[in-house]
């Protein structure tokens, strides 16, 4: 099968024909459509995350069909089914984090891209309890994106609880489709951009937000939460001194650059920071169930397999409007 393989960290991926891959015990080989792009895969492929699997496939926003099943998988997929397959790809179910639904923090978990192949190529196989049925109301490509940018996103938005005002720290791929659930549940919505990038701003004023902003500027009132989605730890610092008393800043990224120091009177009356790991198979599903309702609509831009240093590059520099999603050319 054809893929788009890693095979060291700040190379760019080499098309290469490789070995169809056979589902084990538990698994599924999913023929994919649509493979969507995160940061995460960035972080991957620039070498911004330790000990990948090499050489890797990567690519954990996967939406394919079940072309056959490994042994003793779980049976509520059948041969011919869509399935979602995202970054949380196995977990041991026996540690303490897997016993106090933490599965998220599994000591052993492996990721789809990352430890384990993923999307980049014309076939994975994936561990059937960890794959997703997705809702009907989506194509193969606008579903690509919920896969990581909703699921970690929506992961984010529920530890901000009923903060009713919400921040936004950058504008990206996760905050889109979060706003939309936030809007649709009737928080208020502060959109953090890049200073001066005014474009942004003002795409976040049509999405509906009550005020839309630079990152160096406070908002007009205090917020109970902010989700920092951007990968720079200098927001952090900025996001807590726009907190009420008792907010929350939820850190969204796998990776950030470093957090500067700050005065302890900013963190003073139990303002909390935390960042999101990962996702649980329940968040997959809540998400899942409440996404065709909003509706939450994704934007993409197709790139075909073989372009996937183009899409990289694309959103390394900024230069992508919206999520880039590559296919198989049969969706
Ligand atoms: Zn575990
Ligand atoms: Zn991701």
């Amino acid at each position: 099968m054809r893929a788009m393989v890693l095979e060291k960290p700040g190379q760019p991926l080499r098309l290469r024909d490789v070995q169809k891959p056979k589902p084990g015990r538990g698994e599924l080989l999913v023929r994919i459509a649509a493979c969507a792009v995160c940061r995460t895969d960035l972080h991957v492929v620039d070498g911004e995350l330790p000990e990948p699997k090499l050489p890797l496939i990567p690519g954990h926003q996967i939406v394919g069909r079940v072309e056959q099943i490994g042994e003793q998988a779980d049976p509520k997929f059948q041969i011919g089914d869509r399935v979602g397959v995202p970054w949380l790809g196995w977990t041991d179910g026996e540690c303490a984090y897997c016993r106090s639904h933490r599965e998220n923090l599994c000591d052993n978990a492996r990721f789809t891209g990352y430890t384990i192949d993923g999307g980049y190529a014309e076939y994975a196989v994936a561990d059937a309890r960890f794959c997703f049925q997705l809702p009907d109301a989506y194509g193969d490509v606008e579903a690509a994106p919920l896969l990581c940018a909703g699921l970690i996103g929506y992961r984010c938005y529920r530890k901000t609880g009923e903060a009713r005002r919400l921040g936004i720290y950058g504008f990206g791929n996760a905050a889109h489709l979060i706003a939309q659930i936030a809007l649709h549940e009737g928080r208020e919505l502060f959109v953090f951009t890049r200073p001066g990038d005014k474009a942004a701003q003002e795409s976040a004023r049509k999405a509906g937000v009550r005020w839309a902003g630079g990152s160096d500027q406070l908002p007009p009132d205090k917020l109970d939460a902010a989700i920092v989605f951007a990968s720079v730890g200098a927001l952090v610092p900025a996001a807590l001194r726009a907190l009420a008393k008792g907010g929350i800043v939820v850190c969204g990224g796998i990776h950030m650059s470093d957090i500067p120091s700050f005065p302890y009177a900013d963190l003073w009356e139990e303002r909390v920071i935390t960042s999101v790991a990962n996702l649980t198979r329940r968040d997959g599903e809540e998400f899942f169930a409440i996404a065709p309702r909003v509706p939450v609509k994704t934007q993409t831009e197709i790139f075909p397999l073989e372009n996937a240093n183009i899409a990289l590059d694309r959103f390394r520099s900024g230069a992508l409007s919206a999520t880039a999603v590559l296919t198989l050319g049969r969706t």
